[in-house]
């Protein structure tokens, strides 16, 4: 193949807010193909605009998660590059250079409005039947009153303008020219009023910057394209080709969501996916193999890929047919030693097996005790669970024997930070907030997360398994009992914050 000239660039731009999701290395997996489909690059953007939200443990774990799937960028916050900083929380003067030039430019203004006069607006226009947006009162004051409030010590975010009335024409790669009415799309808030500038407003300034030529992205953006191509507009840009990608689903077609599926990239590590075929597994969203030839490596797409192949109906994740690749890549690729190789990897390591020795060795008098005891650390689900042993020696009802899953399972979840402390404090408040014992509700824990009677200590237990384990443990539990309705699921949370 002749090689284009270096001019595609490409990026992933994760807002590091929770586990690396499986969506974002089906996003990145599609910028990394095209950009070295097309002798391209592809960088690393780390979007952590939403301070509140954004933590480093979060951004460490999607650079490992994209690492271990073997999808490397060129540029990022790890290697640098010359378009750097790539973290957007490093970027601050530059956000305020571009949004002071819109605003001296009269293409943004500044926005007064209190919490409350915007609740009001939103439902005044609601009742006169107008789309629920920003009004624009603030669009044009004079100089002298926006001097005076700011005077006053008003405190405000700055919006863009947005005409009120003609069409915005986005073409999308794979849907062609969508319109939008410009009556429809709102004054978007650019600059917070803490003066940390909005996801449009970096995002639209980075890519600009950093000299991105394809944007490819969820589909959840395309109702920003229009605020997007009128920011590249006003600033006299020309704006990248945009992509908007089909969503990962739920077998029942709603978006992938961590209730019904696992999500996080790290859970299929754990669990035991190679990271080939996870790889092979997301390619098979964005290609069309010929029957018989689903099984292939990054090479082989980089080589076949087309955009246009990607088809805009449900990409459903179907677990089934990622564990029918991971079985071929177990079976076929690798002889008995390298198979060996890839389970030390996985979980016949020290790091892995240290902590388990620390719990089996007090509790052990013979060393062939020992898989019995601890067989539960190299599963994903506890084979062979039943709804009635769930329910075996367990005092607290069944009922709340349900809530206590998912009240630990919400808690967990939930935890900043992943260690014994944080566990022992969530089963505490969940029992807690059910105005239950501690010592019974353990034994509904036990249960659920060992299938056993006794054996290793819970609290170590569930540490070392870890969130995605634990997260899959309680699922399974509550699909034996009985998993709550999303009203009873939203009911029982609130016990958590009302008892506390
Ligand atoms: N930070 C955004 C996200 O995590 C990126 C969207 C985009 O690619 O423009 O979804």
């Amino acid at each position: 193949m002749t090689e284009a000239p270096k001019t595609v660039r490409t990026r992933v731009a994760p807002s590091p807010t929770g586990d690396p999701h499986v969506g974002t290395a089906y996003i990145a997996l599609i910028n990394y193909v095209f950009a070295r489909k097309h002798g391209g690059e592809c960088l690393l953007r780390i979007e952590d605009t939403d301070q509140s939200r954004s933590t480093p443990e979060s951004e460490k774990a999607i650079l490992k998660a994209l690492k271990w799937l073997g999808l490397e960028w060129d540029e990022g916050p790890d290697i640098g590059g010359p378009n750097g900083p790539y973290r957007q929380s490093e970027r601050s003067a530059i956000y305020t250079e571009y949004c002071d030039k819109l605003l001296a430019e009269g293409k943004a203004f500044k926005c007064f409005c209190t919490a409350e006069e915007l609740a009001e607006m939103r439902k005044a226009r609601i009742a006169a039947k107008l789309p629920p947006k920003y009004d624009g009162r603030h669009a044009n004051l004079t100089p002298e009153e926006v001097a005076e409030k700011e005077a006053a010590g008003l405190p405000y975010v700055i919006r863009m303008k947005v005409p009120e009335s003609g069409v915005c024409k986005v073409e999308d790669t794979l849907r062609g020219t969508i319109e939008f009415d410009y009556a429809g799309v709102d004054m978007q808030v650019l600059m917070k009023s803490d003066g940390l500038p909005t996801y449009h407003l970096a995002n639209v300034v980075d890519d600009h910057l950093m000299g991105i030529t394809h944007v490819m992205r969820g589909e959840e953006w395309i109702s920003s394209a229009p605020k997007h191509l009128l920011l590249y507009e006003y600033f006299g840009w020309k704006a990248p080709v945009l992509t908007h990608l089909p969503l990962l689903l739920n077998p029942d077609k709603s978006k992938l969501s961590k209730r019904k599926n696992p999500t996080s990239v790290t859970y299929y590590q754990r669990a035991g996916y190679l990271p080939e075929a996870l790889v092979n597994f997301l390619a098979l969203f964005v290609t069309k193999p010929a029957e018989g030839e689903e099984k292939f490596l990054l090479d082989w797409l980089v080589k076949n890929f087309d955009v246009q192949d990607i088809s805009l109906g449900g990409s459903v994740f179907d677990v089934a047919k990622l564990d029918w690749l991971n079985g071929r890549y177990l079976r076929e690729d690798m002889d008995a030693a390298q198979f060996l190789g890839r389970v030390r990897e996985w979980a016949l390591n020290d790091d892995y097996l240290l902590p388990i020795a620390e719990m089996a060795q007090s509790r052990i008098v013979r060393l062939g005790d020992l898989g019995g005891m601890t067989a539960l650390f190299f599963q994903n689900r506890i084979e062979g669970l039943t709804a009635e042993r769930l329910r075996d020696g367990v005092k607290i009802d069944e009922l709340q024997q349900r809530q206590a899953y998912h009240l630990v399972l919400t808690q967990l979840d939930g935890l900043a930070v992943w260690n014994k402390e944080g566990v022992d404090a969530s089963l505490r408040r969940a029992a807690e907030a059910l105005g239950v014992k501690l010592k019974d509700m353990i034994r509904a824990m036990y249960l659920a997360v060992t299938g056993a009677d006794k054996g290793v200590p819970l609290f170590d237990a569930i540490t070392h398994l870890g969130r995605d384990i634990m997260r899959e443990r309680l699922r399974h539990a509550l699909e034996l009992l009985g998993p709550p309705s999303k009203k009873e699921a939203a009911k029982w949370v609130d016990l958590l914050s009302s008892e506390g």
